[in-house]
């Protein structure tokens, strides 16, 4: 069979750059050796916000019935309903991806593609059978995998990653979470909220070392109140683990050794290379591609995790649509600049552009508009008080630069900005655009108010 595309992966990057060339008139294979979807659909984004929402929900009722005037006696839950609905929403999805490679007329070719030379795949099934394919261009989206800590490798029991994590079959007692990034600071969230002793332990001097300063600071105190040790600035001097639990013997915040039953490591992820032809690759092993994704190779593309951070779904998405309207001709490939980076703990974190730490180190000459949920109506309606949304406006034309926001629905929320930041609108635009009230997102007008120095509820 000889094809336009092949498309190895079906992630974010891979499924939807297939369908991207279909919709092209192109004759395309999508090769997938676990399930359509990708780390996100069954092991990441989607599984991790099913099970964030069950925590909420829990946390809320558990913690702050009296408040909203409701009485629950005997509140309990069950530990293999609440990852059974995860795995549904997963299975769910992953069907849908499956009937869209049809709807496109995809060949959906289930096993493990590798490239034995420019415009040919080999494919092992399962089974351990193989069939030979060709194709005009390749696209590789083979994605990324939990990177493992030096010294503590995982075995599946007690020193975990984030794939194991989702589908444990009881509540861990204690946990020891190994990074304090969006993984870390989820699946912190969510065994806290059930219950389970959780301790964070991350080598620099906040959580969520990519956010703006104010917004780690005010997680962690969140965090912290709600009963997560966070323990950050402190390093694993030793690691080990017995088959019952892992010993970390740490030095920092605290200078004590700890043990728990798991342990989930979350440093960051590694890259998942087919194998075949060898391509060039940089210094941590992410594909090296140029501006049209094109690899070191002709006519082998990338896109997605595959190709180095940032490491998010609708990253990876957006490149592989880049990626295939370059090589068929449709338009010239951009790539990435500006993208919203989020958090679904509670509260949420969401943020684009730069930080006021970045914003400074660049000597950008710019406002800060900051304004607190507390004075939002809406944000007291819901019961959501804790947060503020603070927005960089460069000084003197007034375009976005940055955008900082922690609280109810942040993640919703930025995308508001991230279109401002396409549009080119600056201060005025955004001041001029009347937000319908009562909603959250009048924050974003308000605290644009704050940078032009005439805020209304502040
Ligand atoms: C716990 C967790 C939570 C996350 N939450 C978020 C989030 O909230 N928001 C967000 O934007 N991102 C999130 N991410 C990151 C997101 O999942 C990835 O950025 C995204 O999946 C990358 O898409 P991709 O298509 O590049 O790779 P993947 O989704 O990893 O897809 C690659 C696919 O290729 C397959 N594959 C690999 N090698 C081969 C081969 N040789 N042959 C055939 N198939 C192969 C793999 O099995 C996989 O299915 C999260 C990740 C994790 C682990």
């Amino acid at each position: 069979m000889n094809y336009d595309l092949i498309v190895i992966g079906g992630g974010p990057a891979g499924y939807v750059g297939a369908i991207r060339a279909a919709q092209l008139g192109k004759k395309v294979a999508c090769v997938e050796n676990d399930r359509a979807g990708g780390t996100c659909l069954n092991w990441g984004c989607i599984p991790t916000k099913a099970l964030l929402k069950n925590a909420e929900l829990y946390h809320t009722l558990a913690h702050r019935a009296d408040e909203f005037g409701l009485k629950i006696d005997g509140l309990s839950f069950d530990w293999s309903k609440v990852v059974g609905r995860s795995r549904k929403v997963s299975d769910q999805l992953n069907k849908g991806i499956e009937f869209l490679f049809k709807k496109n007329k995809i060949d959906y070719i289930r096993g493990t593609g590798s490239i034995p030379a420019a415009g040919k795949v080999e494919v092992t099934a399962a089974d351990g059978s193989k069939q030979s394919l060709s194709a005009t261009k390749i696209l590789i989206a083979t994605g990324a995998r939990s990177r493992p800590m030096p010294g503590l490798p995982f075995n599946g029991t007690t020193v975990i990653g984030s794939r194991e994590a989702l589908t444990l079959e009881s509540q861990p007692k204690e946990i020891l979470i190994v990074g304090a990034g969006a993984i870390g600071i989820e699946f912190a969230y969510f065994f806290n909220a059930y219950g389970t002793k959780v301790t964070v332990i991350e080598m620099q001097d906040r959580i969520l070392p990519v956010e703006d300063d104010e917004v780690s600071k005010l997680l962690e105190r969140s965090l912290t109140k709600a009963g997560i040790r966070v323990l950050t600035s402190t390093k694993i001097l030793e690691a080990s683990e017995d088959g019952k639990q892992v010993t970390l013997k740490v030095e920092g915040a605290a200078n004590e050794t700890l043990t728990a039953e798991k342990c989930l490591v979350a440093i960051g992820v590694a890259p998942v290379l087919p194998d075949g032809t060898k391509l060039t690759v940089s210094d941590k092993g992410w594909l090296n591609t140029n501006a049209n994704y094109e690899t070191s190779v002709a006519g082998i593309y990338a896109a997605g995790d595959i190709i180095g951070p940032p490491w998010l779904a609708h990253v990876a998405s957006y490149e592989a649509i880049q990626a295939v309207e370059g090589m068929f001709g449709k338009t010239k490939p951009k790539k990435v600049t500006v993208f919203p980076g989020c958090t679904y703990c509670h509260p949420q974190v969401a943020s684009i552009g730069l930080t006021e730490r970045d914003a400074k180190a660049k000597g950008l000459n710019f406002k800060v508009g900051k304004f607190p949920y507390t004075a939002s109506g809406k944000a007291l309606a819901v019961g959501e008080p804790e947060g503020f949304v603070k927005i960089l406006y460069g000084e003197p034309h007034g375009e976005i630069i940055g955008a900082h926001i922690i609280g109810a629905d942040a993640t919703e929320m930025i995308s508001e900005i991230g279109l401002g930041i396409t549009l080119e609108a600056t201060r005025d635009e955004i001041e001029a655009t009347i937000h319908a009230h009562p909603t959250l997102a009048e924050m974003i007008h308000e605290a644009t108010g704050v940078a032009m120095g005439h805020p209304i509820h502040v």
